[in-house]
Parts: C-alpha cells; structure tokens; sequence
C-alpha cells in the first residue's frame, strides 16, 4: 500500500493533485500545508485528502516539505472548503487563496506572535515627568500593557522605561500579542422590554441551529441585543465564542467600543483594513480559542473557531456581503451554512430587511422578530420629498433645503448630506463641439476631480490631467455638469464659512485612522455639516444630526438592475435613520426628479415593510430572487465580440441538454466595455436550485475545455447580486 497525498494547489483547475510523501516521518494528514513541485516552480498547497493505494501511478512527483507539524485547516474549514468549491462551482486551491490570510497562505508559521507588555510592580513617586505618566497609565490598567501601546499613548519613552524597570518599579513580559481592552461599565444599558423579549426568543432556542431575523427600525437598539445576546452565551460557557459580522470597516471602531464597554473578554477583529501580520494573529487567536468574540467584515465568516456558538449578521441586507470578484461568495449564505454544521444559532439583524430574508420568515424558515420603538424614545424623522427640478440654492442644493440647513445650523445641530458620488462634477465638456470627457478604457464618463486637478474613471480607475482647454476644438472654456461631494462641500463652505464641513469619501478617508478621527470629531458634537457616500448612510449613531438630505436619490429610481428598487428603498431608510437619534427630533429632505413616483408613496407614507411586500410579488410574477434561483455565466475580452462568442457556444451546449433550467442571452453588460474589456453575461434561471447546480456540475468541465475557455476571461457568479 502506498499513500498518496491529494493536494489543494493555488491554480484555475477544478481538481486537486496527487503527490507522494515525502521521506520524513510526518503524520499524513488532511488540513497540513505542503510545499510541492508544480509546473517548474514550488507552491504551498493544502492536503485535502490522504489514500492509500495499492499501485503506485509512476509519473507521481514528491511533496518537497511538510510546513505544519499538526493541521492547521480544521476538519470543520476543510468542510466549508469543498462546499465552497461546489456551491460557487470555484477551483479548490483558489477556495483556499480567499479562506486563508495571506501570511498563513504563504506559509508562514502558525504560531502567535507575541510582544513586549510592562507591568506596575511597585507605586513610588519619581520626578520625572515621562516616567510618572507611564506609572499613571499602568497604574490604571487591570492588564500589562504592551510596549506599542504605551508608546502609541506617551510616543516613544525606552529610557523611561529602562530606569524605571532599573529602579524595580515595572517589570517586562513577553506576551500573546492581543488587541487591547478596557472595561467602561458606565455606558451598560437596562434593554427594555421590546428588546428584552427579542434576547429571550433567541435564547429559548436553546443553542440548536435556528435562524431569526430581527427587524428592528433604525436606532431601535438592535445593538444592545446583539452584546446582551453574546454575553449570555459566553457566560454559558468558558470556551464558547461569537462571531459577529458587520457591512461596513467604518463601523468597527463603533462595535468594537460598544462591545468591550460591556464585555471584558477578548474581542478581536479581522477587515481588510488591517495588516496582513495582525490578520493572521486575530485568525490564530480566534481559531485556538483565546479571541471570545470576533467582529469582521465580510471575510471574518472563514475564521476558524475553537467553539463558535452564536453567529450575529447586523445590516444582514448589506450588498458588501457579497464577494464580486474572485470566489463570488456571499458571507451571510456560509454564515448560514457554518451555523448548521455547527448546529448553533444565527441572527440576522437589520432595519430594512434583504427580500431573501423576509422570504424565508413568510416560509417559516425563519423566526421573525421586531423592534419598532427607538431606544431613545426618539420618534423617527419626517421625511420630505421635494423636487430637486425647482428652484436651487446652489447646484446640487434646492431652496427648501437650503433654508432647513441654515435653520438647523443656527439651532447648533449637525447636518448630514448624502450623495452617492465622489468628485467634483460627473460630466466635463466642451459647449462649441459638444466633446465630453469619456473613459478610453469604459463606456463611461470621466469624472472631474478638481482638488486633484484630474479626470479620473470610477470604473477602472484611469486617471488623466484636468484639461482647460477643449482637446477636440481647442476652445478655452469647459463646462461641468452635476454634482459630487466635493462640489457639495465646496458650495457649502461658501455659504456656511464659519461652519466646519466634514466631506467623508473614499477619497477623503484614504489615510489611515482618517475615518475614526473623522467619527470623533463628529461625536464632539456643535454645528457641523457632514457631506458624504454610502460610507455615511449605514449604521452610524450620531446623536446631534438633526437633518438628513440626500441629494441625488433618483439613480436609484432610473437603473435597469432588477434588485435597484430594494437597494434605494434600503439606502434611503437607512439614511433617513441617521437622522434624530438624540433627544432632538429629526427631519429629512429627498430630492428627486421625480417626486410623483409611486415609489416615494410607497416608501414614505406606508414604510419599508409594505414596500418590500410589493417588490416580492413583482420577483415571484418573474421568477427572480428570492422565490426562484438565478446564475450568470460571465465572459470578458478584449477582443470585441469574442467573450459573446463563447458565451453562445455555452449557451449551444447548455440548451441542448437541459429541461428545467432557463438559459438566456448571452447579452453584452449594461457597461459593455469596462476596463479595456468588452463583457458579456449568459443567465441561468430557475424556480429550485438544484438544476441549476447539477447543470453546472455536468458540463463545467467540457465549458472549461472549449478553445475560447483558454482565451478569454470567464467565471461563474452564483446567485449574483446584480445583472450589471
Ligand atoms: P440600532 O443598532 O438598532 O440602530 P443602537 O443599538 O445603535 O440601534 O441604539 C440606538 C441608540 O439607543 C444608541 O445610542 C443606544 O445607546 C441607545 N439604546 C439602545 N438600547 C437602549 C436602552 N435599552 N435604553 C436606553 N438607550 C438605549
Ligand atoms: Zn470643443
Ligand atoms: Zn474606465
């Protein structure tokens, strides 16, 4: 008998690779990362599965190195890993280049980091002054405290450090490199009995998996159940963990504080805002048990954990779940998944519900539960719709809006104003020959950026020099069109010049800790106007804005995406609820070209709920998401034409087999040309799953072997979010 190792390898083939052990005494088995021989080079790769065989095949090469001495892909991540491999039809060694931290993928080791922490030994008085605030500070911490930290607080003091340790005052200690914590029991909230009832309901389920979806309106305390929720499941039991899942890295620094304030256990978080170095240890640090709570986004789901048993998914509805590229995964799909296998409970919490969710509570799927007070006693906003065609202040700023700023600026309130597009102006062109500033790369339009001083393509990211003169006719004047946050901002540091406006915008929040000084400041509260993206709009609890606007609502209104009515009705609850969370009741202000549209009716007068009714009859009447099921095969090149090429030889193929499953187009993209690639999508739909994925199944290989397979670029993206 001979063993052969079945080996993950980081390539585009659907399979794994048989190698043979090496000569080492290793015990052989699956979750170990092996160095191997592949095509000329050496790559880490993961054993998925070990055999023993009788023959052995003669062309077998040998794995050069064994990395780990035990596994460390556990049985249970292994699991999630074929399954992610056969649900989103993905290669298994490129599942694992999405399920692994770089460092971990890399090969590095699999041991915690630790640091440098001091501890107070003995309290004296010294004379200088950096020695006795190191001595203040340790003195008030209930942990060491590690030697970056100290540093971060009082910057650089190792001479301090050094005599007082000298001195026998503090002494040094190799430690765990943990994330640090404090406990302020000050801000502990008494639930009331809405929220109460809603920790209750999860908590009868009694640790089994169930489902519940918490649909609670904004600024309803869905936070408080969340913390009051893991603290009883981590007081049940000392090694018993939570993983919590967030849309958005500007709303870590929020949870994370909200947690610890009440929790004194490990909290530790993964984004992709962290280094790659602290990635790994919260990974490591959660997968051997000593994290307690994890909050993440999105890749947080992949975690090892040594007992996870409570998964909370808070804005459950968030687009940013889902994974557009590479492996098109969507976080609350495993956390559902992982929740079974691990048979514990999940709860989804958001304001505006995903029709998926509200699907599965009208089949029984799902226990719904409510809250539909604010914490606070707040009442929820007004809200206005107003046409944005009438009389402006500014561009970009109606009249009427205007005045509501200007009359709750006076009233030392904060303002914030939403529009969900960064830059100065969305069009540039020329009024003698009609040239516009287009994307060489897309089919779309540049947009100014005019602090910078460039053009630049929102789609693929090209930048070119502002012109000033007309490249076609040469005429010396341009004209811009529409409105971005930093003309926003700029009109209205023209009005408003002794009000601070804050602009928050993936270009404004590009330093690091940009966005959390940002959020402080905002906390200091006094007037101020916040001008801002989809940043903004989630999540966030300001309690002086007083007036929500949002500026631009009717892209939304105008795209052919069959989710964009639910995503615009999301966005503009969402928005809306940042406005009077505070004692001080709110206001809002849409603006739109179309204030007559049922939609607003709808939406504003009778809510969300009933709006979200609606859209699931229209879905059901078509067959889409959530009542029937949808996969897109999509294809790009750079050649025109030849991704729709393929895309109808897969659909020749496809339809001559299959009976249940709809196969249509191929089409081009909305946006057919997107980065210098011409793009095309075939649609797979049908009312169950299953047929779709047993279609995928028997044909991937022979798709994966046509000529044009080998040419263009072209991947599967189940259940895809949008048809874009
Ligand atoms: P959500 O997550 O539903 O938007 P939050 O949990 O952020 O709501 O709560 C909104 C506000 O209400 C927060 O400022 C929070 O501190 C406060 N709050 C929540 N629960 C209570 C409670 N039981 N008593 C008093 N204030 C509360
Ligand atoms: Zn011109
Ligand atoms: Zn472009």
């Amino acid at each position: 008998m001979t063993t052969i190792l079945h080996i993950a390898i980081p390539c585009p083939l659907r399979l794994s690779f048989s190698y043979l052990p090496d000569k080492s005494n290793t015990h052989w088995q699956t979750g170990l990362r092996v160095k191997v021989p592949f095509r000329n080079k050496e790559v880490i790769g993961i054993i998925v599965a070990v055999t023993n065989n009788e023959k052995i095949p003669t062309s077998l090469k040998q794995v050069s190195e064994c990395i780990d001495q035990s596994p460390i892909i556990s049985a249970e991540l292994l699991s999630l890993a074929n399954w992610l491999s056969q649900y989103y039809h993905h290669p298994i060694g490129d599942v694992f280049q999405t399920l692994l931290p770089k460092k971990i993928r890399q090969g590095e080791s699999a041991n915690l980091q630790t640091e440098k922490y001091w501890q107070l030994i003995k309290q004296d008085s010294v004379r200088q002054e950096k020695q006795q605030a190191i001595i203040d500070l340790l003195k008030n911490e209930s942990n060491n405290v590690s030697q970056a930290a100290l540093y971060k607080k009082l910057g650089a003091c190792r001479s301090s450090l050094i005599t007082l340790e000298k001195n026998g005052l503090i002494k040094q200690q190799q430690q765990i490199k943990q994330s640090h914590h404090s406990i302020n029991s000050s801000s502990i909230k008494k639930l009331n009995e809405e929220q109460k009832s809603c920790v209750n309901s999860v908590w009868q389920s009694n640790n089994k998996f169930n489902v519940h979806l918490l649909d609670g309106i904004t600024g309803s305390g869905k936070t408080e159940v969340y913390i009051e929720l893991t603290k009883q499941i981590l007081n049940q039991d000392s090694d018993k963990q939570v993983l919590i899942l967030i849309p958005e890295i500007g709303l870590i620094t929020q949870f994370v504080t909200r947690f610890r304030q009440n929790l004194s256990v490990s909290i530790e978080t993964i984004s992709s805002s962290m280094s790659d170095s602290d990635r790994k240890q919260s990974w490591l640090l959660t997968h051997k048990g000593i994290a307690r709570v994890l909050i993440g986004t999105r890749s947080a789901v992949f975690t090892p954990f040594k007992n996870l048993a409570l998964i909370i998914i808070d804005e459950e509805h968030d687009a940013s779940y889902k994974q557009q590229d590479g492996l098109k995964y969507h976080a609350r799909n495993i956390a559902l998944i992982r929740a079974k296998q691990a048979n514990i409970p999940v709860l989804l919490g958001s304001a505006t519900p995903s029709l998926e969710s509200l699907y599965h509570v009208q089949q029984q799927r799902y226990m719904l539960l409510k809250l539909i007070k604010r914490a606070t006693g707040a009442s929820l906003p007004k809200v206005h719709v107003i046409d944005s065609t009438g009389p402006k202040a500014d561009n970009g700023i109606s009249s009427i809006l205007y005045h509501a700023i200007e009359t709750q600026l006076n009233l030392g309130n904060q303002i914030l104003l939403f529009i969900n597009r960064r830059g100065f102006a969305p069009v540039l062109m020329c009024h003698e020959c009609n040239w516009q500033a287009v994307c060489t790369d897309c089919d779309s339009k540049m947009i100014v950026h005019q602090r910078r001083n460039t053009l630049c393509c929102h789609h693929c990211g090209l930048i070119k020099r502002l012109p000033h003169q007309c490249p076609k006719c040469q005429h010396n004047k341009l004209n811009t069109y529409g409105a971005g946050t930093e003309q926003i901002e700029l009109s209205l540091q023209r009005y408003f010049p002794k009000i601070p406006v804050l602009r928050i915008d993936r270009d404004s929040m590009q330093k690091v800790n940009a966005f959390k000084d940002m959020i402080d400041d905002i906390r200091q509260g006094g007037p101020k106007i916040l001008v801002g993206t989809q940043m903004l709009a989630k999540g966030h609890d300001f309690h002086d804005v007083t007036l929500v606007g949002v500026l631009d609502a009717d892209q939304g209104l105008l795209s052919a995406d069959f989710r964009a009515s639910e995503n615009l009705a999301q966005l503009i609850i969402q928005v809306t609820g940042r406005a009077g969370r505070g004692e001080k009741s709110g206001e809002v202000f849409i603006q739109t070209q179309q204030p007559q549209h049922p939609f607003w009716k709808d939406l504003i007068q009778k809510g969300y709920g009933a709006t979200a009714e609606k859209l699931l009859i229209e879905r059901s009447k078509i067959g889409f998401p959530p009542v029937g099921y949808l996969s897109l095969i999509r294809a790009e090149d750079k050649q025109e034409q030849l991704a729709m090429q393929f895309l109808t030889d897969v659909q020749a193929l496809l339809s001559q087999h299959q009976q249940d499953v709809i196969v249509m187009g191929p089409v081009p993209a909305l946006m057919e040309k997107k980065g210098g690639r011409y793009r095309a999508q075939l649609l797979l739909s049908c009312a169950s799953r299953k047929p779709i994925h047993q279609l995928l199944d028997q044909y991937i290989e022979v798709i994966s072997k046509m000529k044009l397979a080998r040419k263009i670029r072209w991947s599967i993206d189940i259940d895809p979010l949008d048809l874009m």
